[in-house]
């Protein structure tokens, strides 16, 4: 943890997690590394744990490794927003309707399955329906959002609904947007407790996490596999890579699938309750509808605001001040009166973007696979977690319908996305023109 600098930074202001601040996910849990294991999950995030507590549930032996902590990756520095998946609808639609209308469907299990493993295994982590309200910053946009819920209507009921430029201060306390689209179903949770509590169900339900091992190696054997850090092994009958955004040269398949991106957030110091309540009046999630995406929302307390987006720089000693500079000018943009506010949090974490904009999971020569969230994993991570589980169980009562997407790599790309700076150049270039 680094105290930081720049003006804008409270005096106390660190680049950790805001959420680590009530659950920094520690090695606490951990434990020997057995020889052998039925299952080995690498990765204990959202995808790793959910899978882990349907197996165990069903009698298997598993061992969860992560290379730091269980929850230390995107799942515990995440925005917390998780809501049914319209924005996926367009996507989808290239596979026709019916699996347009099944993958949004199926988004809606997804929510509910966070909803039931928080109220069945008592995880305390502000899960609440709060709904969520995206910004149009163009009366184009707006257009736009109203086109697309008419598609979205021609194939199944929907109950998101426009929100005018003249009511928009309902939603959120701004003249920015040209009014905005509301989903009233959506919800926001504190990630870190959400996955802090899943690790620690998935240890009572007989699993054992081990931390600090960085799998180096994933050998094919007559019984199953031998997964090595290069000190240690275990035999596992089935593997399961859960390692998403983080995913390294482990197994070139899906490295050269998963494009890493990174996203950051930062979190302002506690804002007095009034205009709290002016600038996020119901609470809800928020978005703009930008292309380089940004999200926003109060803190579950509801005393900060978190505002999330894209990164200008991945490397180099500036990092933090610049990414968190360019988030706080966004965050202004918004809601220019939080000229004077601190900025007490930065921080940031990899998401895994795939070249057809869907999640996937399945199997690969006999290792299992769950990821590819594009930014948007709360709930699928934590779903295909579970479905993934049930596939390696052979009970899958209904397959996902994601299941039969094809998994495409594209040529040149061995997992160092080397044309991202262009393509989020270009798209910066588009709203920038979109404004003007
Ligand atoms: C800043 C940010 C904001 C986001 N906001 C939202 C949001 O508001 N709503 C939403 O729905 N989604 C959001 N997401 C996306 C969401 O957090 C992810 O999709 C989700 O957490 C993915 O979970 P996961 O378990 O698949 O991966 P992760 O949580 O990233 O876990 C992967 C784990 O694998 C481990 N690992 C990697 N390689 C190895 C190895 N070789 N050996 C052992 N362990 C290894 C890592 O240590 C890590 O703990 C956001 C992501 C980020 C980064």
């Amino acid at each position: 943890m680094t105290k930081l600098k720049s003006r804008f930074f409270t005096h106390d202001a660190v680049n950790e997690p805001y959420w680590w601040e009530d659950a920094k996910p520690t090695a606490t849990l951990e434990a020997d590394l057995p020889s052998h294991s039925e299952v080995v999950i690498v990765g204990g995030g959202f995808t790793g744990l959910n899978a882990a507590l349907t197996l165990a549930r069903a009698g298997r032996q598993v061992t969860v490794l992560d290379a730091e902590a269980p929850g230390w990756g995107a799942s515990s520095r995440n925005g917390g927003m998780l809501g049914p998946g319209w924005a996926t609808f367009d996507t989808a639609m290239a596979y026709g309707p019916d699996k347009a209308r099944a993958i949004v469907t199926e988004s809606f299990q997804a929510l509910q399955h966070v909803k039931d493993v928080v109220d069945q295994e008592r995880i305390d982590c502000d899960l609440a329906v709060v709904g969520y309200f995206r910004g149009a910053v163009t009366p184009r946009a707006y257009d736009a959002m109203g086109a697309q819920l008419e598609r979205i209507r021609k194939v199944m009921p929907c109950d998101a609904y426009l929100v005018p430029y003249a009511e928009q201060h309902g939603e959120i306390g701004t003249d920015f947007y040209h009014g905005g689209l509301a989903i009233p179903g959506y919800a926001g949770l504190h990630p870190a407790r959400y996955v802090a509590g899943l690790a620690h169900a998935v240890k009572r339900a007989g699993v054992n996490i081990v931390a600090g091992v960085r799998v180096t190696a994933l050998e094919r054997q007559a019984a199953g596999f031998r997964v090595s850090d290069g000190k240690r092994q275990i035999g596992a009958k089935q593997v399961l890579l859960a390692t998403n955004g983080y995913t390294g040269p482990l197994y070139p398949f899906l490295q050269r699938r998963i494009i890493p991106i990174r996203s950051a957030i930062i979190a302002t110091e506690p804002l007095p309750s009034a205009v709290m309540s002016r600038l996020m009046p119901k609470r809800r999630m928020l978005a703009g509808s930008q292309r380089v995406v940004t999200y926003f929302r109060p803190s579950p307390d509801g005393t900060r605001i978190l505002f999330g987006g894209r990164v200008l720089k991945v490397t180099g000693e500036d990092v933090v001040e610049t990414n968190a500079a360019h988030l706080r000018k966004q965050m202004l943009q918004v809601f220019p009166e939080l000229a004077d506010a601190g900025i007490s949090h930065y921080w940031h974490g990899q998401t895994g973007f795939t070249f057809d904009k869907l999640p996937h999971l399945g199997q690969h020569e006999g290792v299992y696979y769950a990821c590819g969230y594009n930014g948007t994993g709360i709930a699928r991570a934590s779903w295909f977690g579970h479905k993934i589980a049930q596939r390696m169980l052979g009970i899958e009562d209904e397959p996902s319908a994601y299941e039969d997407l094809p998994f495409r790599s594209r040529h040149l790309y061995y997992g160092k996305p080397w044309f991202l700076p262009l393509v989020v150049l270009y798209y910066e270039m588009r709203d920038r023109w979109d404004q003007r």
